[in-house]
């Protein structure tokens, strides 16, 4: 068990280089290229954190939760207890809050909000000693695989129909990519069939040598996912993504000894990842460092899925930002490519790896290599 009274008031060297400055920022209606067969939405949000140091290093963060009530904390709660500390002290900073868990306000929102000064301190990492922080990492590799999800209908927009979405997934293997998702379990009420007519259909419009995975996003019940995935398996689906409600660990087992499909989860947490590799629930688990408490988070998730011989994978909308892990560590690998909110990381931010044949080239930049273009914060600030 962790001395966190230990830990907090252990001396402290100390460090030139301090946290002097940092500033909160929701964007809104940035504009973005939908995917060929939607014409909306046409616009996306993002939460930008810039942290600065004493010595003029400038981090950069962005948080897959988007939330409003993200700027209160950072501004009245968190920033008043972290200016002054070392940057380079990714593990202490969380424990200055650690002895305050029982006034933690806003569950999913301080940890997000928690994300982005991690991820902004890394940045600053990275840029202070000139190196990528997948070098930093470990460095395991300079590249990454990547897969494409598209399809996906929100805004109350019409679900595709399995002919727009075969041909969306088409297109997509045209421009060389090698690995599409899809979302299935979107109906009102759950239809195997209908999910496996939609998946043969990019079956037979993207060829056998394309992989083809598919996302629930926690809709189904267990007889649900396992009718759907006997149906599927003749279709070489690559994985299927958080099939059953809540992530539960033990019915993804269950799930997981019905059918050859591979099983990730743990984008949308609901159970933790020693719950869900405990429980036999996953071949891989997906881990977002903008969500999940930042990289540092990610990293122990890593740590405790290598002592399962269980990869990571990733599972959201943050792509761009999660390159840096995937490459870094030993059993990192898959990113995903989420169609509308790589077109937010295109808008935002001046160099972003794209997919080419399949893979992502890891920025070889300082930082994460994630740098905001001009003026997007003053044009999109609400
Ligand atoms: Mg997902």
């Amino acid at each position: 068990m962790l001395n966190q009274t230990y830990m907090f008031e252990n001396a402290v060297a100390p460090s030139n280089q301090k946290i002097a400055k940092m500033s909160i920022t929701r964007l809104a209606n940035i504009p973005i290229t939908p995917p060929p067969y939607r014409d909306r939405p046409n616009k996306e949000g993002a939460m930008l954190l810039r942290v600065e140091t004493n010595d003029g290093v400038v981090g950069w963060a962005t948080s897959g939760y988007t939330h409003p009530v993200i700027v209160d904390l950072i501004d009245k709660y968190i920033t008043p207890r972290i200016l002054g500390e070392d940057p380079f002290r990714t593990e202490r900073i969380p424990l200055l809050f650690d002895r305050h868990t029982y006034e933690r306000p806003l569950g999913r929102a301080f940890v997000s909000a928690m994300a982005l000064v991690d991820i902004a301190l890394w940045d600053i990492k990275g840029k202070t000693l000139g190196k990528p922080v997948h070098v930093l990492l470990g460095g395991a590799r300079d590249r990454v695989p990547v897969y494409v999800t598209h399809g996906a209908a929100y805004d109350g927009a019409q679900t595709y129909s399995a002919e727009e979405l075969a041909a969306e997934a088409a297109y997509l293997v045209k421009l060389g990519n090698t690995h599409v998702k899809n979302t299935v379990g979107r109906q009102a009420i759950p239809d195997p069939k209908d999910d496996y007519r939609r998946m043969k259909a990019m079956r037979e419009a993207i060829g056998p040598d394309v992989k083809l995975s598919m996302d629930g996003n926690l809709r189904m019940s267990i007889s649900e996912a396992v009718r759907l995935c006997k149906l599927c398996e003749e279709l070489d689906i690559a994985f299927i993504e958080e099939p059953i409600y809540y992530n539960d660990p033990a019915t993804l087992a269950h799930l997981r000894s019905q059918t050859t499909i591979s099983v990730a989860a743990a984008e949308n947490e609901k159970f933790t990842a020693l719950q869900l590799l405990q429980a036999g629930a996953v071949d891989f688990i997906q881990p977002n460092i903008n969500n999940d408490g930042g990289l540092s988070a990610s990293l122990r998730i890593a740590a405790i899925a290598r002592a399962f011989n269980i990869p990571l994978g990733h599972g959201n909308g943050n792509g761009p930002h999660n390159i840096a892990l995937h490459a870094g560590i030993g059993n990192g690998g898959l990113v995903e490519y989420h169609y509308h909110k790589w077109m937010a990381y295109n808008a935002l931010f001046e160099e972003v790896p794209q997919p080419e044949d399949g893979w992502l080239r890891v920025s070889l930049k300082p930082g994460f290599g994630l740098e905001p273009k001009d003026g997007v914060i003053k044009e999109y600030s609400v």
